[in-house]
């Protein structure tokens, strides 16, 4: 039996939005198919080895927060991350936990975070967040699929050389409201500013992950096993429907 190591780092910090949603999605999505998952909680102080982890996920957090993990996350377990994401370990990040594989986050203030430095990207905060239903686009498998999320961020993110967008923007800001892009690949590691969450109402995306992961562990031939899509599709129609002003008498209150 296949089996995935999550690794949920920093969730007593990092975990805005229904962020935890995201491991749960992978975590489901991988178990309907047969596949073990175990999920390893790693926070301050925690020790992490080469070949823990098959899958590392990083969510959002306020600045207050980010200040706090920063240290642990650069020092303690800098090195070992920075490896990982060479080899080709699959990260999904998002919001603050996406800023904080970067070069450094400078907040609003002026004051400024020195990051993990695994990936050239950098952000600078500014007064005015951003803060919407987002839409995005991109190509999984040859096939554009359309993405609903929700964004939250006051800091602007430019990429750096050698990284990918992750997605294009339709609605919302995106990294920093200025060149159309959502998140970043770089190798197997995806950061985005969606929260709300982005997997559970987006499987094409948590199957993309999954599948990265296992063909990284059981070969280049794995194939990823069919599963109904029904009910996501539902979640993310009712979002982009919302979105799109489509409420069908359905409220976010709901
Ligand atoms: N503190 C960061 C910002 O405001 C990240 C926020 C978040 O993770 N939602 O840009």
């Amino acid at each position: 039996m296949e089996k995935l190591v999550i690794g949920h780092f920093y969730p007593d910090l990092l975990n805005l939005y229904g962020d935890r949603g995201n491991v749960l999605a992978l975590m489901r999505r991988a178990q309907l198919r047969g596949i073990e998952v175990e999920v390893k909680r790693i926070s301050i102080g925690d020790e992490l080895k080469s070949g823990d982890i098959d899958i590392g996920f990083i969510g959002g957090g306020q600045d207050s927060e980010q200040n706090i993990m920063a240290d642990d996350m650069r020092i303690k377990k800098g090195p070992v991350i920075k490896q990982m994401i060479e080899d080709g370990v699959v990260f999904l990040t998002v919001c603050g936990g996406y800023q904080m594989l970067g070069q450094y986050y400078e907040e609003h203030d002026g004051k400024r975070i020195e990051c993990l430095g695994a990936m050239p990207h950098y952000t600078k905060g500014e007064k005015e967040r951003f803060i919407n239903d987002t839409v995005y686009e991109i190509e999984i498998g040859g096939k554009k699929v359309t993405v609903a999320g929700f964004e939250n961020h006051s800091g602007r993110t430019y990429l750096g050389e050698g990284e990918e967008p992750f997605m294009k923007v339709i609605k919302g800001h995106g990294n920093n409201g200025e060149d159309g892009l959502e998140g970043v690949r770089y190798k197997n590691t995806f950061g985005t500013y969606s929260h709300g969450s982005l997997l559970p109402k987006n499987p094409a995306i948590t199957d993309m992950l999954l599948e990265l992961a296992l063909k990284r562990k059981y070969g280049a031939d794995y194939e990823l096993s069919e599963l109904a899509t029904e009910t996501e599709d539902l979640a993310r129609k009712q979002a982009l429907d919302y979105i799109n002003g489509n409420t069908n008498g359905i409220t976010n209150d709901l």
